[in-house]
């Protein structure tokens, strides 16, 4: 899960990065209203969504009076916006930070990712911050210093001095660099995030070290034992299919083709989209409906694979191992009657009973593509969807 940048700041504080004063608005007078209480004489308004990027797309303007303030404001609310990281489509902004403008010294990027092949969590820095870490990556990899942690001992206080003498922070600010890296890592450990990134941190004109952006990713397996950071969840700024499947318990990820998958078992989810690509079709979403596969499950899975407008055929994948492909089949026949599927349907079942389920499905009077193997329904599924509209209404599940 992810958080606004205001968010991630404010919790980064609690560990002891320092941050810019700021105050989160809705609306462009209370933008100007929070300015004022902030007091001094520039600030930054800041629009908040999911997304980096914001600087070069026109999310973030400095401002020297109320009036450039609400000016930049109205250029804001109720849009969306579009950077590198959103996609075509945009994050909504209703919501904008503003802060004290700080003067900038120097500018560092900072991350916290968990690094698969040590398993460790992995400090990765560099003093050309303000670009992506992409964009540094590509053209100035020689920068980057990176650092994993011993989680046995966690983040030692030598090894973050070590982390700031290879980015030439002048010895003066060693201390609150240190103190910058150890609160990021507790926090990291302490939140169950997955990621904090930092970009820009910087040195002020005045010997300040300061996050001056921030964000953070969270384990969404383990938001049940941090409820104060699953208040956080944004609806807003999520792909709408994605909330409606986590707010039902059904593991979802929406794609862009045309072929929706309902499988149970993520390895088979997997394993279900690279056979679709192999046929030639492309998969409209992932989704591991999980080892019960109840009718009522089925049916939900149903009405969030339909609730998506690209998909024009659905393969039903299942393989039944403690459960029973006669009991899935009368959960895909129920399904089939209780939601609207007007698209082709290709079920494929292997495992116990599957003879029984296969005479449910064909004795169902549905108009149920069958198949034995997966690759044999991944084709018939690209087959059915690319014939959708000469084979039309003979395929379609009628309601
Ligand atoms: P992002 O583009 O979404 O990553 O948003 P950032 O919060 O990183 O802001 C983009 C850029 O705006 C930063 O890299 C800074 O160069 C600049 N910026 C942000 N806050 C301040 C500030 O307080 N003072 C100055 N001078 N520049 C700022
Ligand atoms: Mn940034």
């Amino acid at each position: 899960m992810d958080i606004h940048e205001y968010q991630a700041k404010e919790l980064l504080s609690n560990f002891g990065v320092a941050v810019p004063p700021g105050a989160l608005a809705y609306s462009p007078e209370q933008a100007a209203y929070r300015a004022r209480e902030l007091g001094g004489e520039k600030w930054i308004v800041k629009a908040q969504i999911h997304a980096g990027g914001r600087g070069k797309a026109g999310g973030v303007k400095l401002c020297a009076n109320e009036h450039e303030i609400e000016a930049a404001c109205e250029d804001m609310f109720g849009k969306k916006l579009v950077t590198h990281q959103t996609g075509p489509e945009g994050k909504g902004i209703y919501r904008v930070y503003v802060e004290g403008a700080v003067p900038i010294e120097q500018e560092y990027y900072l991350g916290f990712v968990m690094d698969r092949s040590s398993q460790r969590v992995m400090i990765v820095a560099s003093a050309e911050g303000g670009m992506e870490i992409e964009e540094i990556s590509a053209s100035k990899p020689d920068s980057i210093v990176r650092s994993t942690v011993e989680p046995a001992v966690g983040l030692q206080n030598f090894q973050a001095r070590e982390i700031a003498f290879n980015l030439g922070i002048a010895p003066g600010l060693i201390p609150q660099m240190v103190r910058t890296l150890q609160g990021c890592y507790r926090a990291f450990t302490d939140l169950d995030a997955t990621m904090v990134e930092i970009n820009p941190l910087v040195v002020t004109g005045d010997d300040r070290v300061i996050a001056l952006d921030a964000k953070m990713t969270f384990d969404d397996n383990a938001l049940f034992r941090h409820p104060q950071i699953s208040e956080l969840r944004d609806k807003s700024q999520e792909d709408p299919r994605e909330s409606r499947a986590a707010d039902r318990g059904l593991s979802y990820v929406g794609l862009d083709g045309k072929i929706g998958c309902i499988v149970n078992g993520a390895g088979l989810a997997m394993a279900t989209m690279d056979t679709i690509m192999l046929a030639g079709g492309e998969p409209a979403n992932f989704l591991d409906i999980g080892g019960g596969a109840t009718p009522e499950r089925v049916a939900k899975a149903f009405r969030l694979v339909m609730s998506d407008q690209n998909v024009q055929a659905v393969l039903v994948n299942i393989f039944a191992g403690i459960n029973r492909c006669d009991w899935v089949a009368d959960g895909v026949v129920q399904a089939l009657k209780d939601v609207q599927v007007d698209v082709p349907v290709i079920v494929r079942l292997a495992g116990n009973n599957v003879e029984e389920g296969q005479k449910i499905l064909a004795q169902s009077g549905l108009p149920i593509i069958r198949a034995n193997t997966l690759m044999e329904a991944a084709e018939r599924a690209v087959g059915a969807w690319q014939n959708d509209t000469t084979l039309g209404t003979q395929l379609k599940v009628a309601k």
